[in-house]
């Protein structure tokens, strides 16, 4: 497996970064996780989109332009022959000084791409569901580090998942600032309720995940209510379905939060429908290589 560092391929023991990058020292930087799906990258053009809107809040200049690192992604997938597979894009500040000042890293900014064949997820946990358990650590203020920057800097998530493995779960639930739902450690949530479907708006403590577009997207189309409305944790226990999504994840059904079983306790009709529907899409949309 070869992995592209600014503009070079590197075998996977060679590919190395220096330790005075600011990404390493300060998590300054930013990424994106992408799919690619039978030599066809699932949203390329929304992952670099996301990635160059992370960059312009943190004040970081890409040393490439936006068809650049697509032509770089595609570049690194055909290299080592990945049909199928997933994409690690991310854009450090670069070699500073110890110091925080990002100015001092200027020019140094590294483009790094890995790719894998893995899925990440097995095959059991699509058929029996994930148990979730709403954490102490909350979402990173909007206006500390605003979370639609998908950033290296990912404590505060690894936090809220340390906290749901301690307590014997697979996953945490993210409150926000104010006490609402906002998402799961690296994954957006969704609720189904009379069939129709909720999610928590972007404005506090919620990525704008490419995943949750497409499922808000189907439902759009087959003229399924959708809202993104605030949620609090009560509405998920009543709830129908309860589900996450995310790129690697794809769209995995959640069977009980906080001890309170959701619907039937396995994965529900609406979910299985939209699973379906995000197939469709993952063999048309994108860019094919
Ligand atoms: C990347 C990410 C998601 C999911 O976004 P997708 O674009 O669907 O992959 C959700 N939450 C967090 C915190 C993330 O970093």
């Amino acid at each position: 497996m070869k992995v592209y560092i600014n503009g070079k391929f590197y075998e996977k023991k060679q590919a190395k970064i220096s330790v005075f990058d600011h990404g390493l020292l300060y998590g300054d930087g930013i990424f994106e996780g992408i799919r690619s799906y039978n030599r066809l990258v699932f949203k390329l053009k929304e992952h670099i989109e996301r990635l160059f809107e992370s960059a312009q809040s943190i004040v970081l200049t890409i040393p490439l332009n936006k068809q650049q690192m697509i032509e770089a992604v595609i570049k690194t997938l055909k290299i080592n022959k990945i049909d199928n597979g997933y994409v690690r894009l991310i854009v450090t500040r670069g070699e500073g000084d110890l110091g925080l000042n990002p100015y001092k890293c200027e020019g140094n900014a590294s483009v790094i791409i890995i790719t894998d064949k893995i899925a990440l997820y097995p095959d059991k946990l699509y058929k029996s569901g994930l148990k979730l358990i709403t954490v102490p650590t909350i979402r990173n203020h909007p206006e500390a580090l605003n979370p639609q920057v998908k950033s290296l800097n990912y404590l505060n998530n690894i936090l809220a998942k340390i906290e749901a493995i301690n307590a014997g779960f697979q996953e945490a639930i993210m409150l926000d600032a104010l006490g609402y739902i906002a998402e799961c450690s690296g994954d957006n949530i969704f609720l189904v309720k009379d069939n129709q479907l909720y999610t928590p708006p972007q404005c506090m403590g919620t990525l704008r995940g490419i995943t949750r577009d497409i499922v808000l997207e189907i439902v759009r189309d087959l003229k399924i209510p959708a809202h993104e409305h605030v949620l609090t944790r009560h509405e998920l226990y009543i709830a129908d379905e309860v589900f996450l999504t995310g790129t690697a994840a794809e769209l995995v059904p959640v069977v009980s939060v906080d001890g309170r079983t959701i619907g039937k306790g396995k994965p529900g009709k609406m979910l299985s429908m939209l699973r379906q529907e995000f197939r469709k899409r993952t063999r048309i949309e994108g860019i094919r290589y």
